[in-house]
């Protein structure tokens, strides 16, 4: 599947003499969006062959990749289950319109403690899940696994060989470890993390033995799923300007730091920035009622 690449006019880009376009793989579905329906295409293959019927995977409360499995295994007749962090969502997971959305696909939500959850990828913990639940075919958090890299090495395409820099959002790197194997050697793949930490280096370089990538080492909002009215202001502005809807915890923080960098002469003149679009809008309804509570702007629909 072959996705668009938008290209965006803003007076910034102009001023520096930079150009961004952005890749819309957040078209490909409303729900399985992005980089979701890349990682989860081979795996849902590998899945059919082994002859599995049930999906189980792990995620938080606003997870994509919730969703997206939740939705992807409706519509590919496998049953499903999510491991999802946090006992105390128990009682209220009506509330969250991610876990909703899920189980209106026929998720079945299993909640566990947040010490437990830790245990992800102890064998010994997806034993008590197999004794539980029967037999199922693993997708590991966020769904990164080698076969999800392999999805994700199809993002890019001949017809993106003129770009000089691929940026992408950073969850667990799976993403950008597909990007890096894809792209071209006068290509530099920037990742922008959605997390704190280092940890994710070590991750990528276990998919993509390559160099010409970097994770920039700025964080402008303060680590996974924190927003403030500065985020909510430019993706609502963005929209406006371009017609492109960003979400709070991926896309919009991406871009937000391209042109963090364009205005700091980080990218510099005559760069053609290919920025892909990882999807994850369903979020939106998430995060606005956590706004909503702050009394914080909520972000446009
Ligand atoms: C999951 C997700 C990411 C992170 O992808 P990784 O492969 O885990 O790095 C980025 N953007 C969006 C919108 C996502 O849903």
């Amino acid at each position: 599947m072959k996705t668009r690449n938008q290209e965006v006019r803003l007076p910034i880009l102009e001023k520096n003499g930079v150009a961004l376009s952005i890749k819309r793989e957040d078209e490909i579905h409303p729900i399985i969006s992005g980089n979701k329906y890349r990682k989860l295409k081979y795996n849902l293959l590998q899945a059919k062959r082994l002859q599995h019927k049930t999906l189980l995977t792990f995620g938080g409360a606003f997870s994509n990749h919730i969703a997206a499995t939740a939705c992807v295994g409706k519509e590919e007749g496998f049953n499903t289950i999510g491991v999802i962090r946090g006992e105390e969502l128990e009682n209220k997971w009506q509330q969250n319109p991610t876990l909703k959305l899920a189980a209106s696909h026929g998720m079945h939500l299993h909640f566990v403690p947040r010490e437990r959850y830790r245990d992800k990828e102890n064998e010994h913990f997806i034993a008590l899940l197999e004794e539980k639940f029967g037999l199922f075919y693993l997708l590991p958090e966020g769904g990164t696994n080698t076969l999800a890299v392999q999805g994700c090495e199809e993002i890019l395409t001949d017809a993106d060989a003129h770009f000089d820099v691929i940026a992408t959002a950073v969850g667990t790197g799976g993403t950008m470890a597909g990007l890096i194997k894809s792209s071209r050697t006068h290509q530099q793949v920037l990742g922008f993390s959605a997390l704190k930490g280092d940890f994710l280096k070590e991750d990528i370089r276990k998919f993509a033995n390559k160099s010409n990538w970097e994770v920039v080492p700025e964080d402008h909002f303060g680590g996974y799923a924190k927003v403030n009215r500065e985020l909510v202001e430019f993706i609502n502005n963005f929209k406006k300007s371009t017609g492109i809807p960003l979400d709070p915890i991926y896309t919009g923080k991406l871009v937000f730091g391209i042109l963090d960098r364009v205005k700091k002469g980080k990218i510099t003149a005559n760069t053609r920035v290919l920025a892909v679009h990882t999807g994850g809008l369903q979020g939106i309804f998430g995060m606005n009622r956590v706004l909503e509570k702050k009394n914080l702007p909520l972000i446009d629909l």
